[in-house]
């Protein structure tokens, strides 16, 4: 299947209300363009010179995500166009954001990654940092930021029960952050879980949004130059 004929199956395949993030990472802006064709408007970079580039060359009706851990100081680089970031794991870079997104007089999109897998070199808050930071009741006073919801990755394994218990976790997370700082407010709708490899296990538990790379673009050079 071309690419384009992918996302057509995909817009098919994948329930009413699970948003798809089309992660274009290492891809040329020919294959992005490919995906756009077929009506996906959804991409996501982990790299914010590259999300830049990539950003200038392609059409402007583009919704571009940040799924990346980010040095603080490369948040200037993407505030003035990025629609959400999904990486945020301290109250620092939260608050940097809001300042970036404030001097471009805009409101950035941001999702709370959280820690379930077993691989420790993954990022996010642990469910306990994150919970602390809440109930501070600090992230009310940003107003140049909208927390949408939680992300997360599972372990990759081929342990489906694992992924499965992972998953259902995050869900929870989202489901407490929802109902005890979140009670009313409209945009805390996002769930962001699931890739190539698990995205259907993720559907299953409750994912809104999920993260496909390989499967709409194939595999990733990273040998490759830019
Ligand atoms: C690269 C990446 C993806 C996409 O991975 P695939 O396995 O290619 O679908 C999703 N989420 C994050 C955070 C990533 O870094």
């Amino acid at each position: 299947m071309t690419i384009t004929e992918k996302i057509i199956d995909l817009q098919r395949s994948l329930p009413q209300g699970v948003t798809l993030v089309a992660i274009s990472k290492t891809h040329p802006t020919e294959m992005i363009q490919q995906a756009y064709v077929a009506g996906q408007r959804v991409f996501g970079e982990n790299r914010p010179q590259e999300l830049k580039s990539k950003y200038e060359q392609l059409p402007k009706d583009i919704q571009w995500h940040m799924i990346g851990n980010m040095q603080t100081n490369k948040i200037r680089i993407i505030a003035p166009f990025i629609s959400m970031i999904h990486s945020i794991d301290s109250q620092k870079l939260l608050e940097l954001i809001n300042k970036e997104a404030k001097r471009c007089d805009r409101i950035i999109d941001v999702l709370m990654e959280v820690h379930v897998a077993r691989e420790v070199n993954k990022n996010g808050w642990l469910e306990s940092d994150l919970m602390s930071y809440l109930d501070t009741g600090e992230y009310r006073g940003l107003d140049n930021i909208r927390v949408r919801g939680v992300m997360g990755m599972a372990t990759y394994t081929d342990d489906i029960t694992l992924i499965r218990t992972e998953f259902n976790r995050l869900r929870t997370i989202f489901e407490n952050m929802q109902k005890v700082y979140f009670d009313g407010d409209k945009y805390f709708d996002t769930l962001s879980m699931g890739m190539t490899s698990d995205y259907r296990i993720a559907i299953e538990c409750g994912a809104t949004m999920v993260r496909l790379g390989s499967l709409i673009f194939g595999e990733r050079d990273y040998t490759k130059k830019e």
